[in-house]
């Protein structure tokens, strides 16, 4: 159960938050194009195998879910507007969330685009109370990026993750309830609060691991703290039995880890039909190519290792991968190499997915000098000054950096390799209104570029507007946790 009111004073101790964007992808995409707000909006793979990435709350109430197939979603939900997502703009939308989190407390550890912990016991002399907190930073996210989230507070990671799930709306057949929005669990509720979860709600609990533990009666997180340690290790294996046991009692020391810094960006595509066509292929991997670096340079580092993955129709996967002599964010370099990579894989069957992945991250913000043996053009007159993008660079690389520039500010469709643009992608849409134009002679010879007018939903703004979701509780109130008879 449940309580509402106020609970800050009692409630210490309780220095985790976590904070969790409610169906991130589907709310931007609405918040971007208030025509959406009253359509159930499904964002994911679009083609046959497509997936669901997120879904509105009215694409669940029709019994939509995360990770559900496309083509399932279409039938339980066929007017429901089917998007392919646009990353670039959510990774946006979530970096000013980020900011809004940093203001807190530099102590934040995001777990994807739309979900972070924070550790706020060195903020209250500033912000107050965590529960003051957490309905501040809920407050915050509606006022500055138009969107709703729910908060949980807690003792420990596990209690913060399952009070800001309790915290949201919860969707049943006849609709969907409003949630609290916030909820605080205190630590004297807390294994109250756990133990009535079912064994899932754990980490390191998959379904295959809750089915074996469910032959055995155990479903709820308190069935498992009730089991001896021996017998938990002798079912799950030592270290994850260890591991639930601990989580279930309310042992729970993971620490909030600020800077976790990314150990490598990739990007994959899954095509709708296999693919047999080389040269097909590396179009997609060029593409992939392109956006990788393209994140490379937005998050200023530079890789030294690219890979190529290759998964075949009878889901085998192959990789190969190649490491530079020095570092890189080019993504000249990252789609030479990984075309070069496609051609020595030679994959004979059809191909189903491809993924560019790089690696060996390093700062990119120091001085450098650029990987230029493998791919240097050879040297061509330029409207730059000679050494305007820095010492060591060629007229490719400065060309690629303004390529990268280009598609920050009109999306990822707005420039592309001449031999590219002449063939678009099956899985896209052509941008329309594409406008080809040549590069100047004196550049680099007549390759032909080809620049979209911007997309008109890619305006990389994060706009004040509302979004009509109906489901957020009062921005100002925190649901106090209290062990009670009904599930959470
Ligand atoms: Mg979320």
């Amino acid at each position: 159960m449940l309580a509402g009111g106020s609970a800050c004073s009692g409630a210490s101790g309780l220095e985790i938050v976590h904070l969790d964007m409610d169906c991130f992808f589907a709310a931007v995409e609405v918040l971007d194009d208030p025509r959406l707000a009253d359509r159930p909006v499904v964002v994911g793979g679009t083609g046959a195998r497509g997936v669901v990435a997120s879904a509105s709350y009215l694409a669940r109430v029709a019994g939509v879910r995360s990770a559900m197939p496309t083509a399932t979603a279409r039938r339980l939900c066929p007017d429901a507007a089917f998007l392919p997502g646009r990353f670039d703009r959510y990774r946006s939308v979530s970096a000013a969330l980020r900011s809004i989190l940093t203001d807190v407390t530099p102590l934040v550890e995001p777990v994807a685009l739309d979900e972070a912990y924070l550790d706020v016991s060195g903020a209250h002399r500033r912000s107050g109370p965590s529960c003051e907190i957490a309905a501040g930073l809920r407050l915050r996210v509606r006022r500055e990026l138009g969107l709703d989230c729910a908060v949980g507070v807690g003792r420990t990671k596990l209690v913060a993750k399952l009070a800001s799930k309790a915290a949201k709306p919860v969707v049943g057949p006849a609709g969907v309830e409003p949630g609290p929005g916030v909820v605080v669990v205190p630590a004297a509720d807390e294994l109250a609060f756990v133990s009535r979860h079912p064994v899932r709600a754990l980490p390191g609990v998959g379904p295959k691991t809750a089915e074996r533990l469910g032959r055995y009666g155990i479903s709820a997180v308190g069935d498992l703290a009730a089991v001896s340690d021996e017998s938990l290790e002798r079912l799950l294996g030592a270290s994850l039995g260890r591991q639930v046991h601990r989580l279930a009692r309310g042992d729970d020391t993971r620490p909030v880890v600020a800077v976790r810094a990314a150990r490598s960006i990739g990007h994959e595509e899954t095509f709708d039909r296999d693919i047999r066509d080389l040269s097909a292929l590396e179009r997609h991997v060029r593409a992939a190519a392109e956006r990788v670096a393209s994140r490379c340079t937005d998050g200023a580092v530079v890789a030294r290792t690219v890979t190529v993955k290759v998964r075949l129709a009878d889901f085998s996967t192959v990789t190969r991968s190649r490491t530079l002599s020095s570092p890189t964010a080019s993504a000249a370099v990252v789609a030479g190499v990984a075309t070069a990579l496609l051609r020595e894989l030679a994959p004979r069957a059809g191909v189903r997915l491809v993924g560019v992945q790089v690696s060996g991250l390093a700062d990119g913000s120091r001085p450098r000098v650029e990987q230029l043996e493998l791919f240097a053009e050879p040297p061509c007159r330029s409207a730059a000054p000679p050494g305007a993008h820095g010492p060591g660079t060629s007229t490719r690389v400065a060309v690629a950096a303004v390529a990268d520039a280009i598609r920050r500010r009109y999306g990822p469709r707005a420039i592309a390799a001449a031999a590219d643009a002449v063939a678009p992608a099956p899985t896209r849409p052509p941008l329309p209104g594409a406008v080809p134009v040549t590069c100047p002679p004196e550049a680099c010879g007549p390759a032909a570029c080809v620049v979209g007018p911007p997309a008109l939903r890619e305006n990389g703004a994060v706009g004040p507007r509302g979004q009509r979701s109906g489901q957020a509780a009062p921005l100002e109130d925190v649901t106090l946790y209290s062990p009670g008879p009904g599930g959470v």
